[in-house]
């Protein structure tokens, strides 16, 4: 056969050889150890935090070595594909602080190697379908569904691995004038890879994760042109990654299984084998096991759930690092201070068997994280969310940024700062208590303190509350109402004595910091009505003093 002919009859539109190529996207110009890493992302309008645990990865690699890190947009499935995903995609990276050197971008694309959407590259893959029939290494092949489907019911039956290879690829060897007849008569073709593999014999890669991988070779005929002359992703990426020049592809450890065919392209087409670095798949513990997090089952695994609950993106980006990185916390720990990208991050220390993805981790991270940021920080950061996400919130933020200001302050100077904001939702509900329309009773006044104390207590507080009082003359009048009324001042008395008091000063105090937050746990209850003011410390004890009727 002469394969150079068959090349020409499949692909009579294209005139580029493959050495065109090679000067259209030249080896790029970078320092000895640059990587330059991607993401390939579908564009399927669903971006899941194993999107972002990878994209991380490779952005750290590309941007900690002085490389580069693009944005492929692989969008050769256009079953899956949504309306308006990329910039989606392109948004919601951003936010959680993954940015992109070149690639596809909201205002078109930048860089020299694209253009980065696949769809676009179509003569380029069929240069190299072109350039593999030539060379004997790939062929047409006719095989209806219906006969694919026969052969897989006959290799179930002889227990034999499914697929077209070996005999079983048909169409390997049709000859010249078979193949002409058949495309004159319209029958539809794929184009499939001609394997020279043996399963029975192995190959060795290092995975920049995994480590020495050893495999059984492909001998798998499978498809790299479609129908339609679309390319499949096997195909698309080997080529793609080879001039887009990229040194380290990492990617899910779902692609693990078909590193075999994508060795044997790269091979056929004589190009050197990037690094792959093949991420776990992020899992959770479900009761007590350990599965993976489900697109039907885990709200949490949708990178829309953090932008909506409200996580801030360096909580995010910091508690993903303690998952991508086991030493990632030691180095927190030693450097509490520290900017994340100071962080050495590498891929030996990235986990190869699932990562336990754990939601009270991030809220733990979280609160250490937004402890060290300032009000003000908080504050815009609240504000931005309120407008996306409660646009009620927002407007009732309007104007009171004093007074919020002074909220998200309570207790969290100094070097011992209250830790108790996690996300914005969290936070508005943590801190709604100073806004009539949010004030609910959460809690139930203390067992310790009958209705007739509650009801004195709060009568007293009333007659004698000054809101000039410094902290110290404040707390001397609840001493009195606590001793007036047979309560312990000190709390350790009533633990020595029980008979002797009813309770101690901290129940008395709960029954104002109740009738005033709706809660028996707050922050610093003097700072909270300084903040208030005193028409509202006024109007809640009022309203608490009539609600026990
Ligand atoms: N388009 C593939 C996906 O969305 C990307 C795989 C890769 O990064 O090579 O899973």
């Amino acid at each position: 056969m002469d394969y150079t002919k068959l090349a020409n009859l499949l692909f009579p539109q294209i005139k580029k050889t493959p050495e065109d190529y090679e000067t259209i996207y030249p080896v790029r110009n970078l320092p000895e150890g640059a990587k330059v890493t991607r993401l390939g992302p579908s564009p399927t309008g669903f971006i899941h935090l194993g999107n972002l645990y990878g994209a991380f990865a490779g952005e750290r690699l590309a941007h900690q070595s002085g490389g580069v890190f693009f944005l492929r947009i692989e969008d050769t499935d256009d079953k899956r594909e949504v309306q308006g995903a990329v910039p989606m995609l392109i948004n919601a990276l951003h936010h959680f602080g993954v940015h992109f050197d070149e690639g596809a971008g909201i205002g078109g694309e930048t860089g020299d190697y694209g253009p980065y959407y696949q769809s676009q590259r179509g003569e380029l893959y069929q240069c190299f379908a072109k350039h593999l029939v030539a060379k004997g290494l790939a062929y047409p092949c006719f095989l209806t569904e219906g006969e694919i489907a026969e052969i897989r019911l006959k290799q179930e039956a002889q227990k034999l691995n499914p697929g077209i290879y070996g005999t079983w690829a048909k169409h390997r060897d049709l000859t010249f004038e078979e193949i002409v007849d058949r495309i004159s008569s319209g029958q539809p073709y794929v184009v499939r890879f001609r394997s020279n593999g043996n399963p029975d014999s192995h190959f060795t890669v290092i995975d920049g994760i995994r480590g020495e991988l050893t495999m059984p070779e492909n001998d798998q005929d499978v498809v790299i042109l479609k129908r339609t002359g679309i390319p499949t992703y096997h195909f698309a990426h080997v080529v793609d990654d080879h001039f887009m020049r990229t040194t380290h592809v990492v990617r899910g450890e779902e692609w693990l299984s078909s590193l075999p065919i994508h060795v044997a392209l790269f091979s056929a087409l004589g190009w050197s084998l990037p690094i792959y670095c093949h991420t776990t798949v992020l899992m959770k513990m479900d009761g007590e096991t350990k599965r993976k997090l489900s697109k039907r089952k885990d709200p949490e695994l949708s990178l829309e759930y953090y932008k909506q609950e409200g996580y801030h993106p360096f909580a995010v980006r910091e508690y993903l690092l303690t998952i991508l990185n086991s030493n990632f916390e030691e180095f927190r720990l030693a450097n509490p201070d520290a900017q994340i990208d100071e962080f050495k991050f590498t891929t030996d220390k990235m986990s190869n068997s699932g990562t336990l993805f754990d939601l009270d981790k991030l809220n733990d991270v979280s609160k250490e994280v937004l402890a060290k940021l300032s009000a003000e920080e908080i504050f815009f950061f609240l504000l931005q969310w309120s407008r996306a996400y409660q646009p009620a919130l927002a407007e009732m933020m309007a104007g009171k940024e004093e007074q919020m200001l002074r909220i998200l302050s309570i207790d969290r100077g100094g070097n011992k700062p209250r830790k108790d904001f996690i996300y914005c939702r969290q936070i508005f509900h943590f801190i709604s208590y100073f806004f009539d329309e949010h004030f609910i009773i959460e809690d139930e006044y203390p067992k310790e303190v009958p209705l007739k104390d509650v009801k004195e207590i709060l009568n007293r507080y009333f007659q004698v509350y000054d809101e000039s009082d410094s902290q110290e003359d404040w707390f001397e009048k609840i001493r009195t109402i606590t001793s007036d009324l047979g309560y312990a001042v000190k709390p350790k008395d009533f633990k020595k004595n029980p008979d002797q008091y009813k309770g101690h000063v901290g129940h008395v105090s709960n029954v104002i910091r109740l009738a005033l937050t709706g809660r028996t746990n707050s922050p610093d209850l003097w700072e909270i009505q300084q903040i208030m003011g005193l028409k509202q410390v006024q109007g809640r004890i009022a309203q608490a003093f009539q609600d026990i009727g």
